[in-house]
């Protein structure tokens, strides 16, 4: 019987369990916090990053370790590597955790990014404001997600308050960039360097956390073939192997990278049942050496995310094609507690489909825009 450890016990780690299973893989997840949402599905060893007594009863246990969680210190990942396999390896996983490296890789494989300056001291961040100019994003190097460690600034006025919101810290400022599309390419590499990649998604935030996807993005080929050769160049510059997600700005009809997240993504949820084979099922694959899934999509698909709390499933239940997750976390405000999936064969049936849910559920203002997208669509 193989396991595949995770460190994190997430959702993203729920999800890798669920979708192991029918290959009678097991699961072993390791967590600060006893009631960690994967639990439910999959034994849960409760230890801290840096118990190194404890990782290695938690390596003695599994086959592969991998992550569910990008923020694992980079020395709990190498120290992992002298104990098992570990995929994606520490490398990737370090490089992905800082969004200056992570940049300046972006550029040496020929992807645009937003203009942006490191940021070490508040005279730092006075000549890059200069340099970049107004507005601006002031973001942590590290450990932000979901619009976490960010700071807008619309004016020179702005950069006393963002030094003391942030300036502990090092810190990037980027250039705001007033993009057309936000969207985001799942692929996978395998442990032969096999690479496929998922049709690429388009996303909506909202206060910096992922709202809405729809998959396949409408009318991308060209932006599909630019993405996926980019995304095929990061993972074969970091030998990368495993599900990763590279998030895109589309401005003035060129693709900007934003971050790459070296794990499967919520932006690749659809793929549960819009893909022959999810992102988890294919990251199990990959880790495990197994031959990759069919990442083509079946029909179209609409991902609502829930953040704090659940809605009434029954309006979604009521679809067809339409599929409901609960993580069984507890409500918080900011929390992701779940995701629905809508899939159809056709922009119009997903239209109606779509219309009918966000009504049902006073959410028309999260699916206008996927609407308006998908209405834009010729038939
Ligand atoms: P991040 O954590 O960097 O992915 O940022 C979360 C969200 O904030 C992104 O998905 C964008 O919607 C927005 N955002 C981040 N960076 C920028 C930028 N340089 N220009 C415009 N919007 C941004």
């Amino acid at each position: 019987m193989t396991t595949v450890g995770v460190l994190g016990g997430g959702q993203l780690a729920r999800m890798l369990a669920l979708a192991g299973a029918p290959l009678g893989v097991r699961f072993l997840v390791v967590d600060s916090v006893a009631d960690a949402c994967a639990s439910q599905v999959a034994p849960l060893m409760q230890a801290d990053w840096r118990d190194f007594a404890a990782l290695e009863t938690f390596a003695a246990r599994i086959d592969v370790a991998t992550f569910d969680f990008e923020n694992v210190p980079a020395e709990t990942a190498q120290w992992l590597t002298e104990h098992t396999a570990v995929y994606p390896n520490p490398r990737a996983l370090s490089l992905a955790q800082d969004r200056l490296a992570e940049k300046t890789l972006f550029r040496e494989i020929g992807l645009d990014t937003p203009a942006f300056a490191e940021v070490d001291s508040k005279a730092d961040l006075q000549r890059a404001l200069a340099e970049i100019g107004c507005p601006a994003i002031l973001k942590t190097r590290r450990l932000g997600y979901d619009g976490k460690g960010q700071f807008r600034i619309k004016s020179p006025e702005d950069i006393d308050a963002a030094w003391a919101a942030l300036g502990q810290v090092p810190l990037i400022l980027e250039a705001f960039v007033p993009f057309e599309r936000e969207l985001s390419v799942v692929a996978v590499r395998s442990r032969e360097g096999e690479f496929r990649s998922y049709p690429l998604t388009q996303n909506w935030h909202a206060d910096g956390i992922l709202s809405m996807s729809l998959a396949p993005a409408p009318d991308s080929a060209e932006l599909a073939e630019q993405a996926t050769s980019l995304a095929r160049r990061i993972a074969e510059a970091l030998d990368y192997v495993g599900v990763f997600a590279l998030e895109l700005f589309v401005h003035q009809g060129r693709l900007l990278g934003n971050e790459m997240a070296p794990r499967v993504h919520n932006s690749g949820h659809w793929t549960i049942e819009g893909a022959p084979c999810s992102q988890f099922e294919n990251h199990v694959r990959a880790v495990l050496g197994l031959p990759l899934g069919d990442t083509s999509s079946l029909g179209v698909n609409v991902m609502f995310n829930w953040i704090g709390d659940l809605p009434a499933p029954a309006p979604v239940l009521a679809e067809p094609r339409a599929h409901w997750h609960d993580y069984g976390k507890e409500p918080r405000a900011g929390r992701k507690v779940g995701h629905a999936t809508l899939c159809a064969f056709t922009p119009l049936e997903m239209r109606d489909r779509l219309a009918r849910v966000a009504l049902a559920l006073g959410r028309e203002a999260q699916a206008a825009p996927v609407l308006a997208v998908l209405t834009a669509v010729p038939e």
